[in-house]
């Protein structure tokens, strides 16, 4: 196909797709998929060979957030079932960020619900910070603490933040739909306090909220065009007692191709798969580590994701690799242009919303996605295109909890 010939050959010279190019692959047919993920699968091995990169959630606060987010479960008026709980101390934060990292991540996201951190929030959180760092040497750790205020991202990079995650989740045209709480241009502009103070950006989208091709495009072209280090792809994990409760409409198929086209537009970025993974990709995950080179290991914020070993035997199984904590994620000409993450010193790199964050995230993504304790894998096959409900599983487990994590 000369459309995946083309892209293929932009992608290996980080030359930006046109926007009917990026269209065209979120139109093409199901015949044709295994031949999108072949050749954005060839882009992805140029810059991140069959490395994955593992991440792990700390969710420092739940619940209880004052901003109205559609997609997430900790927002303003949810009834969703899920853990409620207040600033976790220094060393329970470290406790449990030990847990993941144990189980293979490199870098912790430190995430919190609100609509971002007061003054003294961000002294918490720099406590936890130095408590993980000095703990875990060589960790990458990120925060996702909502909107900052001046001098927040600097006071965080102080404290030994790597990276600091914001997504812009929707498209500019369709952001007052989903939250009336705060605007684009809020997150926008907490993505570039993040860069300008030296912290490697991180900053995604939810797929699956009802949005067209053309929005997902332009968050996408909007996202190169802040050039985040790490852009986590969020799939919508419609909660119930959320308004987007009823917004099943993603398949696996729908998934990689949004995937293929994130790796085509942002050809050497590290491409996250974040909330909603194993409810919307299912089966289907393998063949999205050919597109995307990191994933969250085991649960989100607010839910459920597969065990953390299954995770690692799916990397293992597909013929890929978990990247060690001594190994740079980011091509060399990124890491020596910004000093984000993937530089070896231990710089790092990260997220807030469900997957990553608050900044939003659906699964609860406020920051989170599902979990499950073993949900996933478990469940009795639906017809397709039917809702997952089953699937869903409210986070019960790891921080905030006195129960074992998932990692
Ligand atoms: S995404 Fe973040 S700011 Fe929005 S409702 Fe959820 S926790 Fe609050």
């Amino acid at each position: 196909m000369d459309l995946l010939n083309t892209l293929v050959d932009k992608g290996l010279r980080r030359e930006l797709p046109t926007r009917e190019e990026a269209l065209a692959v979120l139109a093409t047919s199901d015949d044709d998929l295994l031949d999108v993920v072949t050749a954005a699968g060839k882009v992805r091995r140029h810059w991140f060979g069959r490395r994955v990169k593992l991440n792990y959630l700390v969710n420092l606060k739940s619940g209880l957030c004052p901003e109205d987010c559609s997609y997430c479960s900790q927002r303003l008026g949810s009834t969703a079932g899920i853990l409620k709980y207040t600033w976790l101390k220094p060393d329970e934060a470290s406790q449990a960020a030990a847990a993941g990292l144990a189980g293979g991540a490199k870098r912790v996201c430190l995430v919190a619900s609100g609509r971002g951190p007061t003054d003294r929030d961000v002294d918490r959180v720099s406590d936890t910070i130095k408590a993980i760092k000095d703990q875990n040497e060589g960790v990458e750790v990120c925060a996702c603490l909502g909107l900052l205020s001046d001098g927040q991202a600097e006071r965080l990079r102080e404290a030994g933040a790597d990276a600091y995650n914001h997504n812009l989740n929707t498209s500019e045209g369709t952001y007052a739909e989903i939250t009336t709480t705060h605007t684009y241009a809020d997150r926008v502009d907490t993505v570039q306090k993040a860069h300008a103070a030296g912290l490697s950006a991180c900053s995604g989208l939810i797929a699956g909220m009802g949005e067209s091709d053309e929005d997902l495009v332009d968050v996408v072209y909007s996202l190169r065009e802040l050039d985040p280090d790490s852009v986590p792809v969020n799939f919508l994990i419609p909660f119930e007692g959320t308004p987007l409760a009823k917004e099943w409409n993603l398949t696996p198929q729908r998934c990689l191709r949004i995937l293929a086209m994130v790796r085509f537009v942002c050809p050497d970025v590290e491409v996250r798969i974040a909330g909603g993974r194993e409810v919307h990709l299912r089966t289907m995950q393998p063949l999205a580590l050919h597109l995307a080179n990191s994933i969250f290991l085991g649960d989100y914020l607010t839910s459920e994701g597969q065990a953390g070993k299954a995770d690692l035997e799916m990397i293992a199984d597909a013929g890929f690799e978990v990247e060690g904590a001594g190994e740079v994620t980011l091509p060399e000409h990124r890491v020596t242009a910004g000093g984000g993450c993937g530089s070896q010193a231990g710089a790092g790199c990260g997220s807030h919303d469900e997957g990553a964050g608050c900044g939003s995230s659906p699964e609860s993504a406020g920051c989170g996605s599902h979990e499950g304790g073993g949900v996933c894998g478990t469940a009795p096959a639906a017809p397709a295109g039917e809702p997952r409900t089953d699937l869903v599983a409210v986070r019960r487990r790891g921080a905030g909890t006195d129960l074992a994590p998932n990692a």
